[in-house]
């Protein structure tokens, strides 16, 4: 370190602010303001609440893995913009499509036993409705590029969770390539075995 002869440029005026109070000096890096209390999720500049843009707590909550590699919920309004939209927007589609996913549920097998079985059985746990294992297992078929799921099973556990018990879900099924012809159409082969 050099020394310092001049004990005026010692002071904290000229120390990098960033060491001294980060959100107070540096402010927020949209509009200035001092007050910058906020971190944006991608770019991590200090941001004030109103330049922040914020994403709901249970967004991308269908994902295994959130696409914006980040837990964090408020992003400055760029990256929101060119970031964070654009994964919203891609969540939505694949909602959609997951929603209209074909689904036969174990006792169909029937009906579904021309179908191949080509993949191997998708799994989630720790569900709090029987929905959301489907629309989970629906995402995962539709990230294969399948559209069926096949020997659906879904499963309720009651679990203790303090002084009271709550139902929680998992379940399995197969992803498939669903094709209306494999599909036993003729109802009477299924109600009426004999
Ligand atoms: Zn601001
Ligand atoms: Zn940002």
């Amino acid at each position: 370190m050099k020394p310092n002869h001049n004990s005026q440029e010692n002071t904290s005026a000229n120390v990098d602010p960033a060491i001294i109070a980060p959100a107070e000096k540096l402010g927020c890096s949209v509009c200035g303001k001092s007050r910058a209390p906020l971190v944006c999720g991608c770019c991590h500049q200090m941001i004030c609440k109103s330049c922040t843009d914020f994403l709901e707590a249970d967004e991308f909550y269908l994902l295994d893995k959130n696409p914006l590699n980040t837990d964090d919920k408020a992003f400055c309004q760029v990256c929101y913009q060119e970031k964070v939209l654009p994964e919203m927007q891609k969540y939505q589609d694949l909602v959609a499509l997951a929603k209209n996913i074909q689904v036969f549920m174990k006792n169909q097998s029937k009906e579904t036993r021309l179908i191949p079985r080509l993949e191997k059985t998708l799994r989630v746990e720790n569900c709090k409705e029987p929905e959301e294992v489907m629309m989970r297992l629906a995402i995962m078929a539709v990230q294969k590029k399948l559209n069926a799921l096949i020997d659906m099973d879904i499963v309720g556990k009651k679990v203790k969770d303090g002084s009271y018990s709550t139902t929680i879900f998992s379940g399995s099924a197969v992803p498939a390539e669903f094709n209306d012809r494999r599909v036993v159409k003729d109802r009477s082969i299924w109600q009426n075995p004999n």
